[in-house]
């Protein structure tokens, strides 16, 4: 143990020590447990078996756990914040009052909505009816990107992954309303070809309440244009791979690609013309099968599909009949939701979408304590300073490799809170009795500023969440670690409770965020966000065989009858649980200080610590959520997400005295451990 790294840790929790001198809740909800299942066989199960008996999902809710409970109680807050807004009697128009009481005033206005029916959508609707040729397709297009209307392919602004001093377009693949591919190609299961089916009368509905007159003949003509570009799409574990995705183009060479569409048109009428002379293409094949959709796809084929996604997009900010058919099908068909959230979340939902920041400053004031972003710098210095003395300690990596490592972990950047400074929202108008207006106007503002960046030098100091957030990020380009305000309380962290339960929670999730920066996809770029590769052949083996077994040990588990996890695609999540877990175990260990951990509760230290670990994952979810989740979401289900990240942790084995035999065993040549 080195001097700097003692002195590190002392900081962040002596200073706590300090501020308590009263003994420490354990942290641990014990009228959770289920004491009946022994830790050794399930332990998400004996710490949360009681809970997940007799907790019922929120009939408004798809899935329900620390996550989404932190989300729900956080929502009267911003309730409370926004009415404030709107019944500040000094605000001025164009001020960040205005614009989040308005926003909110507009969607809470339901005799306005029902009164206008159709009406906010009439001029898209005549846009498309009133295309003559393919030709106009590219324009079209550019004009949706702007409106944050779904096309076959979009583009995004970020930094380029082989020169991260400045920002590219990058044309990735999109077109489909499903979520994910296998919803359109997988026959073969049940549940999907039902779903699918149910999309296409969904789809029907929604035309014919916008006065289709032969919605069912346009529906069919749809699903199968979305078949077809699903069919062209790469898959979610091919999506993974940031080499095979980096295709930078000139832009002369896009006619090339894909002749039938005319560039020249959408990057002047997208803005990306004139600002860059090369792009990136994500799936070149996709694109070059586009090409070929719109050779062979009728106008009329074209025009049913831009008018139903234009519907889409909008049917939440309509009127009733809209409304309720989107939600029928994407809340009950999709997710087996069976209620609506009250109105008033829906409105805080979409005021916090369109305004997040504004709304965030206002959460931080009100809500997020200094000192609760101090004990956390302090935690994450802590993680910070375990992965370092980790990696050195790692056998199966050779020196050159881990030199390469720490560099990379050196230049981590952490943002704890909320941003340094605040998003200026004042280009954009909001009004109280236009609100399919305001989310235009807003993906358009929005469009705006990732468009503007295009020359610019990057911007380090930019979120990707908003403080009211409960998630947490790592990004490869920028090379940071971020943790909103909002994910700073029980159950992640409770700042009455000792530290082991909060090295658990709050310390395994900034270990994730840490260990994202070396998983599958984060190890191929390095500190200052290239993509290059810092590895010898011989460690990229090593990693790549632990790699393997763990996608070997998640592909095995089953949620639901007749499912699997893919362990591919949840491969870069499995390695952040596993090896955030380790690290933050480390760094308990280090904050100790060689000194066992006190009893509290009858548990020691180290049994705190991964039950503060399996707490965070506690949770349910509606048999249709699981579903998509399987197939988008690339982290394995939270039941998997602690006992498959505990059975390879050696510590873990200790606290419990996990023997040959109990079903939490694995053979110590099985278990990964990789950071
Ligand atoms: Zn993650």
């Amino acid at each position: 143990m080195k001097t700097y790294l003692l002195s590190a840790l002392m900081l962040g929790l002596l200073a706590t020590a300090a501020v308590q001198a009263q003994p420490k809740l354990s942290g641990v909800d014990h009228a959770a447990a289920d004491t009946s299942v022994r830790a050794q066989d399930d332990f998400f199960l004996h710490v949360n078996g009681r809970w997940l008996a007799q907790t019922d999902i929120p009939a408004d809710k798809s899935s329900w756990g620390s996550f989404e409970k932190l989300d729900d109680d956080t929502k009267p807050q911003l309730r409370a914040l926004i009415e404030a807004a709107a019944n500040d009697s000094s605000k001025q128009a164009g001020s960040d009052a205005q614009r989040i009481g308005d926003f909110y005033a507009s969607y809470m206005d339901e005799a306005r909505l029902e009164q206008l029916g159709l009406a906010p959508l009439q001029p898209e609707l005549d846009r498309v009816a009133a295309l003559r040729d393919k030709a106009q397709l590219p324009a079209l297009f550019a004009h949706y990107h702007r409106l944050g209307v779904t096309a076959p392919f979009g583009f995004l602004i970020h930094q380029d992954n082989k020169d991260s001093t400045r920002y590219v377009a990058d044309i990735a693949q999109d077109g489909l309303s499903l979520p994910d591919r296998d919803y359109y190609l997988k026959k073969s299961d049940r549940k999907m070809a039902d779903t699918l089916a149910k999309y296409q009368q969904h789809v029907s509905r929604m035309l014919a309440l916008a006065g289709s007159t032969q919605p069912e003949a346009e529906a069919h003509a749809i699903v199968a244009l979305e078949t077809a570009l699903a069919k062209l799409q790469w898959d979610k574990v091919a999506l993974r791979d940031p080499v095979k995705a980096y295709n930078k183009l000139p832009l002369a060479q896009l006619n090339k690609l894909a002749p039938a569409f005319d560039w020249t048109t959408w990057l002047t009428d997208t803005g990306i013309g004139g600002k860059v002379d090369y792009v990136i293409v994500s799936q070149p094949s996709f694109i070059k099968g586009v090409n070929g959709l719109l050779q062979t796809t009728p106008l009329a084929t074209w025009q049913a599909y831009f008018r139903w996604q234009v519907i889409h997009a909008h049917a939440a900010y309509l009127s009733q009949p809209f409304a309720r058919e989107n939600f029928a099908f994407y809340g009950t068909v999709l997710s087996d939701v069976q209620e609506q959230q009250p109105r008033w979340k829906r409105a805080v939902n979409a005021t916090d979408g369109a305004l997040g920041e504004s709304l965030g400053k206002l959460y931080v004031e009100q809500y997020f304590p200094a000192e609760r972003k101090a004990r956390m710098e302090a935690l994450v210095q802590n993680l910070l300073a375990a992965f370092k003395q980790s990696i050195n300690t790692l056998d199966w990596m050779g020196p050159a490799t881990k030199q390469q490592a720490q560099d990379k972990l050196s230049k981590f950047m952490v943002k704890i809170g909320y941003p340094d400074k605040w998003r200026d929202y004042s280009a954009l108008t909001v009004k109280a009795d236009d609100l399919v207006g305001n989310v235009q106007r807003s993906h358009a503002f929005e469009y705006a500023k990732e468009v503007n960046k295009l020359g610019k030098p990057i911007d380090r100091a930019e979120w990707g969440m908003t403080p009211q957030t409960v998630n947490a990020y790592y990004n490869p380009e920028l090379n940071e670690i971020v943790f909103p305000a909002v994910i700073l309380q029980p159950p992640f962290f409770n700042a009455e409770a000792d530290d082991a339960v909060n090295y658990g929670a709050i310390g395994a999730v900034i270990g994730h965020e840490i260990s994202h920066g070396f998983d599958d996809q984060g190890a191929q770029y390095d500190g200052d966000g290239n993509l290059r590769d810092w590895w010898t052949a011989a460690d990229h083996k090593n990693f790549a065989a632990r790699s393997k077994m763990l996608v070997k040990q998640y592909s095995a588990f089953s949620p639901l009858p007749g499912y699997r996890v893919n362990g591919a695609l949840t491969l870069g999540e499995n390695i952040a649980d596993n090896s955030g877990a380790a690290i933050a175990y480390k760094a308990y260990q280090l904050s100790l200080q060689g000194r066992p951990g006190p009893v509290i509760d009858g548990l020691t230290g180290d049994q705190r610590f991964y039950m503060g670990f399996a707490q965070v994952w506690r949770s349910k979810t509606r048999e249709a959520q699981q579903i998509v989740y399987l197939k988008a979401d690339p982290h394995a289900p939270d039941r998997f997400r602690a006992n498959g990240t505990l059975r390879n942790q050696a510590g873990f084995y200790n606290a419990f005295e996990v023997k040959p035999g109990d079903k939490m065993y694995l053979a110590p040549k099985e278990r990964v451990n990789m950071w």
